[in-house]
């Protein structure tokens, strides 16, 4: 056997969904070159290694779903998850996923279609989004929100509020609304369905058969807390380690508008599905694309949810003024905040909005930690804030009800005291670019052919919001991730059965 650590080999360009908006990962750069993601070459994986028909890296809302797919097909696989318990970004998210045409949205009668939600996505990103996986997503998350409903999870249809973007209510949430509670959920439908999944196994090495002509992939390496590498051969590999906004060389050199910015995800969001990808000679896409968020509270460090801007609430900076369109969407809304002096806003509301608020658990908890000021009108802002008062006053007399505002947004009423007051900067959630796949999450070439074994969702690979912070539509990311998964692990049932014939 022979084992050599593939040394980055590829030198070609990034595709992008637009030509000139490409954020092109360097070819050398040296954050990719730096990464610990090795690739392999071996005419067979060491002797006695264990196998088995598929390996998930990544224990995620990706990773699980794709591993419930498998075994609703008996088939066997492991998920390799890197910490002590799986948390990922997934459990940090509100849980928010918005699918159409689910058995749960036609019972509640609420008027969605496909079409209507692939147009939707399409207009957020302006129409960069790849046109193949906003079709296959829309239809993955359908087929897994059904699947996932039978096997037991509960799901609401949120319908008090919408998120920029969308029209109708299609976010799907656990009644917990949390991703905290939506990865348990994912956990338990796992271990009941025989998913294996094993913990502290950071994914370090994907091995590849050096006699094949493809870059068959034969199994990967994995490193045991204290430092042992242990490693599993598989007939295909799932790649569910979202993407590299937990990566700060990679984040300034692709996303500088980012670069200062607080990371609000998971620090395991570290780029290895990219650095593989570009060991492999795989084709990256949509690096540009990210999720952004406009309401990270400080100091406690928590989201706080845009209904708050979407049912009547604004976002005033420290000289008092409002400096965009907040119903645009909280995704740009980060990069807008940045901006302002300090880098900081206040999200000012009034009591129907916090009444709306309570029922957000995260919110609840950094209210519990401070995070709220109520004042009882615009001087008591004005001092809190710290900025002058006719300026504020100014700011909230020119909301007109009905007439649209200089920025195009048109209010529905007035905000009337007491005056509510959160504190929050710009944050960086997810990236949206990555492994360019095809329709069936197939990890694909510079030259557009896919890899013979290898697949990717979820943050790990492109996703549906094209190469702008703007692009991204509220759940964008569960949507890669879910739809994605379930999308993955049927191409790899499909796979796994073609070879065995
Ligand atoms: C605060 C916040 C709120 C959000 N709210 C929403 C929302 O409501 N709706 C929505 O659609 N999106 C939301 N998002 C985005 C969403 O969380 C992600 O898009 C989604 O969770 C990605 O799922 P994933 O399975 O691809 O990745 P993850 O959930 O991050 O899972 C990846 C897993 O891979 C593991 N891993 C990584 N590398 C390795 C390795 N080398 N070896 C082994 N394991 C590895 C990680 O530990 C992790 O457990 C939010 C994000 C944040 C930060």
């Amino acid at each position: 056997m022979t084992s050599t650590p593939d040394e980055p080999r590829v030198a070609g360009s990034v595709a992008s969904s637009t030509e000139g908006l490409a954020s092109a990962l360097a070819p050398h750069s040296p954050a990719i070159a730096q990464h610990p993601a090795r690739v392999q070459r071996a005419a067979a994986m060491p002797p006695d290694t264990p196998h088995v028909p598929a390996v998930i890296v990544g224990g995620g809302a990706c990773g699980m779903t794709a591993a419930i797919r498998l075994r609703d097909a008996g088939v066997d696989c492991v998920v390799l998850e890197r910490d002590s318990v799986p948390s990922g970004s997934t459990a940090l998210s509100s849980g928010f996923i918005p699918a159409a045409e689910t058995r749960l949205q036609k019972s509640r009668g609420i008027p969605d279609s496909l079409a209507l939600f692939r147009r939707e996505i399409e207009a957020k990103s302006h129409g960069q989004a790849a046109p193949h996986l906003v079709v296959a997503y829309t239809e993955g998350v359908r087929q897994a929100i059904d699947a996932l409903e039978a096997h037991g999870i509960t799901f609401e249809v949120a319908d008090t509020w919408l998120y920029p973007g969308h029209s109708v209510h299609r976010i799907h949430c656990v009644p917990e609304r949390t991703g905290a509670a939506l990865l348990a959920a994912l956990g338990r439908v796992a271990a009941a369905r025989g998913v294996d999944v094993l913990t502290e196994a950071l994914v370090r090495e994907i091995w590849v058969d050096e006699s094949s002509a493809d870059d068959r992939i034969i199994g990967v390496g994995y490193q045991r807390p204290d430092g042992t590498v242990e490693r599993l051969a598989c007939g295909a590999l799932i790649l569910a380690c979202n993407g590299y906004g937990g990566n700060p060389a990679l984040v300034r050199e692709l996303l500088p508008a980012m670069a200062e910015a607080t990371f609000g995800g998971h620090v395991g969001n570290d780029g290895s599905a990219i650095a593989w990808g570009r060991r492999l000679g795989a084709r990256l896409a949509d690096l540009g694309g990210y999720q952004g968020h406009g309401s990270w509270i400080i100091p406690q460090g928590a989201l706080m949810t845009w209904a708050a801007m979407m049912e009547g609430g604004v976002q005033i900076n420290a000289r008092g003024e409002r400096f965009h369109n907040e119903n645009h969407g909280y995704s740009e809304a980060a990069v807008e905040v940045l901006a302002q002096p300090g880098g900081i806003a206040w999200n000012v509301f009034d009591t129907p909005v916090l009444d709306l608020l309570q029922t957000f658990p995260d919110f609840v908890e950094a209210q519990a930690n401070g995070a709220l000021r109520s004042v009882a009108d615009e001087a008591a802002l004005a001092a809190h804030i710290g900025c002058d008062e006719a300026a504020l006053r100014a700011t909230l007399a020119a909301i007109d009800p009905g007439v649209p505002d200089r920025f195009g947004r048109t209010f529905k009423r007035k905000l009337v005291g007491p005056l509510q007051a959160v504190k929050v900067t710009g944050s960086l959630f997810h990236t949206q670019g990555g492994l360019d796949i095809d329709a069936q999450c197939r990890v694909l070439r510079e030259d557009g052919t896919p890899l013979p074994n290898l697949l990717a969702a979820g943050g790990a690979a492109r996703g549906v919001s094209g190469n702008e912070v703007w692009g991204y539509l509220t759940g964008n990311g569960l949507l890669s991730a879910v739809g994605g998964g379930w999308l993955a692990g049927g191409t790899a049932v499909a796979m796994l059965a073609q070879e065995s014939s």
